[in-house]
């Protein structure tokens, strides 16, 4: 192989979407900075109300980031000391994280082998555990974990036979469909991130929550302010700061518009990838009725080759990323909550998983390199 063939490539390619959005892009970030709306300013409503309009859902309350999203999510409903929130262990920190930030305990469970979401029936386990331990099982938090949409139908039965709300964790999945309906209107309460790197990515952090209760969005809107009343200086509770910026907003706006277009991109090259790879590692299986946002194109390799498998990647200058490598039952601030007794396919899926470059400009020919130097190197047994 020639030296160029192995230069290397990007693992998300935030780059070619910005010479896509060109000046567009530039001029609505001066336009946000010229105005001098910096907070709370026009883009942020209009962000809001376009965001309900993609997803289907009733109310779009937008926020400083993902994990803050969930923060208000949980306290929105009134989550706190001595409540259960049941959170798949293969998941990225901030899920828990925002569980023992309002007060209340995780319980970890497993996931399935084939999509890398909630295991319902472990769920189930879960919560039975939390009763054990003395705590009020109040939530299921289900991950859609790499971009498809958990199974909302799974879940959903459970937490209607417990009692339970669903909190959809979303991060990586705004912008994919369930049984024809959008993420954001799966679950009783949704959250998403807009960390640059997600699907629906800003210039810095940002979030939001997704409801069809006006009463629920109301309060997510006050906690969002420092527990605003009808005005700035009424406070009538216990709120945070968690504004999303209007440059942000102004950001959002424009990617927005090619978002449909990018989504599709991403599926393509999903499509090839399985195409290529298919019998030859683990490729992502998408649910019947599922299409995902494609946070992630990860793969499961054979047991043990993880290490070589990305050194040989690597020499070709073809970047790779282990999402997650140590499930958060494992991990030194969580080690103390409790869990289901099993969660081996958690803690398979940590050793074997492997994430290579998905965007939505990834090109043909380094789709190519990137299956064929995949296929060579696993094949080097
Ligand atoms: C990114 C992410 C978050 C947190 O989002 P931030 O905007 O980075 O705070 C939460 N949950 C999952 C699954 C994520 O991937």
């Amino acid at each position: 192989m020639s030296s160029s063939d192995r230069a290397p490539m990007p693992f998300i390619d935030l780059d070619a979407q910005r010479r896509r959005l060109g000046d567009d892009l530039n001029k609505a970030i001066l336009a946000a900075v010229e105005e001098g709306s910096y907070i709370l300013g026009p883009q942020v409503k209009a962000l809001e109300s376009q965001l309900s309009d993609y997803s289907g859902a009733a109310h779009t309350v937008t926020c400083a980031s993902g994990t803050d999203a969930l923060v208000l999510a949980l306290r929105a409903l009134g989550i706190g000391p001595g409540d259960a929130v049941v959170v798949p262990t293969f998941t990225f920190a901030a899920s828990a994280e925002a569980v023992a930030l309002v007060g209340a305990t995780p319980v970890f469970c497993d996931v399935l082998e084939d999509t890398f979401n909630i295991d319902a029936s472990s769920a189930r386990e879960a919560v039975a555990v939390a009763e054990q331990a003395g705590l009020r099982p109040r939530a299921v938090m289900p991950v859609d974990l790499f971009g498809q949409p958990a199974d909302y139908d799974a879940i959903g039965d459970l937490a209607e036979s417990l009692g339970l709300d669903v909190i959809a964790d979303a991060a990586q999945s705004f912008g994919a469909t369930w049984n024809g309906r959008r993420v954001g209107t799966l679950a009783r309460v949704t959250t998403t991130s807009f960390f640059p790197a997600k699907p629906l990515g800003c210039y810095g952090d940002g979030g939001a929550v997704f409801t069809d209760e006006g009463e629920l969005a109301d309060r997510l809107r006050s906690l969002c302010v420092h527990g605003k009343g009808t005005h700035k200086y009424e406070n009538v509770r216990i709120g945070m700061n968690s504004r999303l910026d209007t440059i942000q907003a102004a950001v959002l706006l424009q990617k927005l518009t090619i978002f449909d277009d990018e989504l599709s991109r991403r599926d393509e090259a999903a499509s090839r990838y399985a195409k290529a790879l298919d019998g030859i590692v683990g490729v992502p299986a998408l649910t019947a009725g599922a299409t995902s946002a494609w946070a992630q194109y990860t793969v499961r390799l054979p047991a043990g080759r993880r290490d070589d498998v990305v050194a040989a990647l690597a020499a070709a200058g073809v970047p790779t990323a282990v999402y997650y490598p140590v499930p958060l039952h494992r991990q030194a601030a969580y080690r103390g909550y409790s869990a289901t007794p099993r969660l081996d396919v958690s803690n398979h899926l940590a050793e074997i998983s492997l994430s290579v470059p998905m965007h939505s400009y990834l090109n043909a020919d380094h789709q190519d390199r990137v299956a064929s130097e995949l296929v060579e190197a696993v094949g080097r047994a």
